[in-house]
């Protein structure tokens, strides 16, 4: 957000290579998006909600692919588009154009910088890596109990026609961009768009997390497909999983425990699988017990998959994973009254097959192996 005074509308600078001056065996490019916004009516609290919308924008235009969200983003432009003329500026316009057509009423002057250099991206993440924090920050002391209502997302339904988010306190999208705090202030700003306030009334089951009015809401909206959502377990009627997932939860049914992998870590995983392979098997909106897509952000809250065991079902994590949630990954563990956890849980420089993952968790006597069974 910015003082009207600070930017000039329809300013789209490109930083660096555009698509055609790539050497031919170039296949990608780093990139950073910088967009500006002025508006009378804008909010700082409205920044995550303009942000999530450009999965939404670029993945409109033909020949186009967007996944991910904040500092997680692949996308692709394909050999057609690109040959009709399609080039990184472009992206730029086209936020420019959706920005003013889909909230006119918030935003009176969008400028928008794409850089294409390693050194420019590194120097704006930084930046943006702080707000993420301070994003996360805001929610932190909520609890799902303190709310009323919980808030639906269907943003994805462009590409998961049957896929729906319901968003709690201590629930983040499985996107990680989008948190009750955002939801909610994308009903006020646009009462008919992708966000529906979901009143929470009866609950059927408070330890797998189940309300009429969830179960209601979901059938409703993902065309019938969908009867029961829990909201705290990944094993009895999981929530869907659109394509987003900043990680992907898998259980190892020989370890009684799951393993967790985040869209950064290529290696291979325990359960067989890369992040790819299993993003394959798990998104598209389909419900998939025993494997779940969810927000970085979402390993630390309470209700991180409570009904199932919590984090002492943990038993694999890449380490960069476990470095990212840092402390507040640490915080919980004390909290939940298993301080060495940290330690017991496997990374790739521990084991990469389930051979090698049951030996190790028994020899540092995981508490997975001791917890009930998962099915
Ligand atoms: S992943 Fe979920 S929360 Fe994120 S944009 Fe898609 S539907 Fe919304
Ligand atoms: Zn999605």
């Amino acid at each position: 957000m910015r003082d009207a005074s600070q930017i000039e509308d329809g300013k789209i600078d490109l930083i660096g290579p555009d698509v055609d001056q790539l050497a031919e065996k170039v296949k990608s490019l780093p990139l950073g998006i910088l967009i500006e916004v002025a508006g009378r009516k804008l909010q700082k609290d409205f920044e995550p909600i303009l942000e999530r919308q450009l999965h939404r924008f670029f993945n409109y235009c033909m020949g186009v692919m967007h996944i991910g969200q904040r500092d997680m983003n692949w996308i692709r432009i394909s050999k057609d588009a690109f040959a009709k003329g399609l080039r990184i500026k472009h992206l730029g316009i086209v936020l420019h154009a959706m920005i003013h057509e889909e909230f006119g009423a918030i935003a009176d002057k969008v400028q928008v910088t794409l850089f294409t250099r390693e050194e420019d991206v590194q120097r704006e993440l930084i930046r943006a890596r702080q707000v993420y924090a301070e994003r996360d920050e805001r929610l932190s002391g909520m609890t799902d109990e303190s709310v009323d209502t919980f808030y639906s997302c269907e943003l994805c339904q462009s590409f998961a026609p049957n896929h729906i988010c319901v968003i709690t306190p201590e629930k983040v999208g499985l996107c990680g961009a989008y948190s009750w705090l955002d939801t909610k202030a994308a009903y006020e700003i646009a009462p008919s768009g992708g966000n529906k306030p979901i009143p929470k009334g009866e609950c059927l089951d408070s330890v797998n997390g189940e309300w009429a009015s969830v179960n209601a809401y979901v059938n409703l909206r993902s065309n019938r497909t969908l009867e029961r959502f829990s909201m705290y377990s990944m094993v009895n009627n999981p929530s869907t999983s659109c394509g987003c997932f900043e990680c992907i939860m898998a259980v190892i049914p020989e370890a009684n425990g799951i393993m967790v992998v985040h869209r950064d870590f290529s290696g291979m995983t325990p359960c067989g699988m890369t992040f790819t392979t299993l993003a394959g098997s798990v998104g598209g909106g389909i419900q998939t017990p025993g494997f779940l897509g969810v927000g970085k952000i979402y390993l630390t809250s309470n209700k991180f998959i409570s009904a199932d065991g919590g984090l002492r079902r943990l038993i694999w994590m890449p380490k960069e994973l476990k470095e990212l949630l840092g402390e507040k990954l640490i915080k919980r563990v004390r909290e939940i009254g298993e301080p060495d956890l940290i330690d017991k849980i496997a990374d790739e420089t521990i084991a990469t097959t389930s051979e090698e993952l049951m030996v190790f968790l028994e020899k540092v006597k995981h508490p997975a192996l001791t917890l009930p069974p998962l099915f």
